[in-house]
C-alpha cells in the first residue's frame, strides 16, 4: 500500500455533473494537485493540496531556459466499478528519460506512482461516467532555481494535475507533409518529451491550419524524405495488409499508445513492420491501391484516422471507415481492455 500523503482537502469542491461530463478537454481541473520539491539533493515529502495559483520567481530558470517536461496518460472506469491507470510505469520511465536528457534528476517511482494513485483516489469523482471518457493525468516537472546563469538547476518542482476527459472521437484528420520545418533531428530531443518540443512545432501546425488542414506530417530533418510523425501523434500506415510505422531510431517519440497498438495488432495476427517510410513510397502505395489506411496514435485520441495527406502537388485520400477499418478495430480492442471488457493479457491496468 502506498504511504498516506499529507493532504489539505479543499473546503468546497468545484465538482458538478455538468463540469465533469461537458468540460472542454484541458480547461477544467479536478480539485487537487500532487506537489513535491527537489532541493539540496533530495525530495521533500509530497503533498496533496487544492488546485490553485503557485508563487513563482520571475527568475525561475524553467521560464528562461526551458528545463520543463510534461507527461500525459489516463485513468479509466472499468466495468466492475473500479478505476484503473493505463500503463503508468511507462510514462514514469519516459519522464525520467526526458529528465536525463535535460540534465534533471530522476523522479522516484514511489513519488510518481503512489503519489498519482493517491491523487486519483482523492479526486476519483471527477472521472466522467460516459462510455469512452477518462480522467486525464498531467504530470509536470520543471526547474525552479532563481538564477540566470546557464547551468542545470539545483532545485525542481514536480506537480500532477488531473482533468475530466470526455469521450474523444476523432474526426478524420487532414495533414500536410512538412518540407520546411522539422520536429526532431538526430542528437536532438525528438525521442523524449520536453515542453519545448511543442513550442517548436506550433508554427508549422498553425500554418497547416491556415490552409484548411489540422496539422503536419513531419518528415526527417536531413532529407525531408522519410515520414516521422503525424502532428503530436505517432503514425501508422496499412500497406498490403501490414501495419507499417517508422522505427524508434532517435527522432520518433516512443508513444505508449504506439507500443500498445502495435502489440494489439500483432495479437490480432496483423503483420507489423517498423521501418523507414519514404514519402515517395506512400504516394506510390496510394496510387497502386496497396495503401488502404493511415492513422495517428496517441493518448488523446487513441487512434485518429487520417483522411488526407498533401505532399507537394498531390492530395492523397484515404478510407476512414469508422467500423471496419483496422484502426477502428484495434482502437475498440484497446478500449475494451482499458474498461475491463477484454482480458488485460499484457498487464497494462493498475487499479487505483
Ligand atoms: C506525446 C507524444 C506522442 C504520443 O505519446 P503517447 O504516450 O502515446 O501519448 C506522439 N508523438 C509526440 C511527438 C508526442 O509528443
Amino acid at each position: 500500500m502506498p504511504t498516506a500523503i499529507a493532504t489539505q482537502v479543499t473546503r468546497s469542491t468545484r465538482l458538478t455533473e455538468k463540469l465533469r461530463e461537458e468540460a472542454t478537454f484541458g480547461e477544467v481541473f479536478s480539485d487537487h494537485i500532487l506537489i513535491a520539491d527537489y532541493r539540496n539533493g533530495e525530495w521533500t515529502p509530497p503533498e496533496l493540496v487544492p488546485f490553485g495559483p503557485l508563487p513563482l520567481s520571475p527568475a525561475a530558470c524553467a521560464l528562461h531556459y526551458g528545463q520543463s517536461i510534461f507527461e500525459g496518460f489516463k485513468a479509466h472506469r472499468t466495468i466492475d466499478g473500479s478505476l484503473a491507470l493505463f500503463r503508468p510505469a511507462d510514462n514514469h520511465a519516459r519522464l525520467n528519460r526526458t529528465a536525463a536528457r535535460l540534465a534533471m534528476p530522476p523522479v522516484p517511482a514511489s513519488l510518481f506512482l503512489d503519489g498519482i494513485t493517491e491523487l486519483v483516489r482523492l479526486d476519483r469523482e471527477w472521472t466522467p461516467r460516459r462510455e469512452g471518457s477518462a480522467l486525464y493525468i498531467r504530470p509536470l516537472y520543471f526547474a525552479t532555481d532563481e538564477a540566470l546563469v546557464v547551468r542545470p538547476s539545483k532545485s525542481y518542482r514536480f506537480i500532477v494535475m488531473t482533468c475530466p476527459g470526455s469521450p474523444y472521437f476523432s474526426e478524420p484528420v487532414r495533414l500536410i507533409a512538412e518540407e520546411h520545418f522539422v520536429r526532431a533531428f538526430p542528437g536532438g530531443t525528438g525521442d523524449v518529451k520536453p515542453s519545448g518540443n511543442y513550442a517548436g512545432s506550433l508554427l508549422a501546425a498553425q500554418r497547416a491550419q491556415a490552409s484548411g488542414f489540422q496539422n503536419v506530417l513531419w518528415l526527417d530533418a536531413l532529407e525531408h524524405r522519410f515520414v516521422e510523425e503525424a502532428g503530436v501523434m505517432n503514425v501508422v500506415f496499412v500497406i498490403a495488409g501490414a501495419a507499417v510505422t517508422p522505427p524508434l531510431s532517435g527522432t520518433i517519440l516512443p508513444g505508449v499508445t504506439r507500443d500498445s497498438i502495435l502489440t494489439l495488432l500483432r495479437d490480432m495476427g496483423v503483420r507489423v513492420e517498423e521501418r523507414p517510410i519514404p514519402i515517395d513510397a506512400i504516394v506510390a502505395a496510394h496510387d497502386d491501391g496497396t495503401l488502404t489506411e493511415a492513422f495517428g496514435v496517441g493518448t488523446a485520441a487513441t487512434v485518429a484516422p487520417i483522411s488526407k495527406i498533401r505532399y507537394r502537388d498531390r492530395d492523397l485520400s484515404f478510407e476512414t471507415d469508422p467500423e471496419r477499418s483496422l484502426g477502428a478495430r484495434v482502437r475498440s480492442l484497446l478500449e475494451a481492455i482499458r474498461t475491463g471488457r477484454a482480458e488485460d493479457k499484457h498487464g497494462w491496468l493498475v487499479r487505483v
